[in-house]
């Protein structure tokens, strides 16, 4: 079965564009749309142990935050010649949660992003990519940079 929806998850690292590129290309492979998300993680900072932090910074992001993000991801999406293409930028507790609600609401089949191929240590604490795999509704497919 082809996929349908696919959402490629930005960040705005140098290695984004060529993350980008594979899911233009599989998603021209598929027939199928291509959407962009990039998450603002929002600053609800609580610390274990009955701690919590008076919220220093707003729920919401700042509007010069958002709109900061929305042209560097218009920017990808120039660059990538999807200009037309759906872009979401949204506020959520972290990243995954961001990109798993995106997926969930809008019939995502396959969620595109970057991986560091981390071992060890650092694979265990989790990169964004193994995040997005635990309780994804759809497949993901992890791009080696
Ligand atoms: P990381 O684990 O943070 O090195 O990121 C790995 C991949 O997760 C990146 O290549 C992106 O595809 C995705 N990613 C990381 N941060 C974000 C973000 N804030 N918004 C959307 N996708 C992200």
């Amino acid at each position: 079965m082809a996929y349908q929806h696919i959402l490629f998850a930005a960040d705005f690292s140098d290695e984004a564009l060529r993350i980008g590129e594979r899911a233009k290309e599989i998603a021209s492979q598929c027939g199928a749309r291509l959407s962009f998300i990039h998450v603002i993680e929002d600053m609800n900072i609580s610390l274990c142990g009955g701690y919590e932090l008076l919220p220093v910074l707003p729920d919401v992001p700042d509007e010069t935050l958002l709109q900061a993000a929305q042209q560097a991801l218009g920017k990808i999406a120039n660059r990538l010649e999807m200009e037309n293409a759906t872009q979401w930028v949204v506020s959520a507790p972290s990243t995954r949660e961001g990109i798993l609600e995106a997926a969930r609401n809008h019939s995502v089949d396959l969620i595109v992003v970057g991986s560091h191929g981390r071992h060890g240590l650092a694979l265990l604490l989790g990169s964004t990519a193994n995040a997005v795999l635990h309780g994804a509704p759809c497949d993901v497919l992890a791009i080696r940079i």
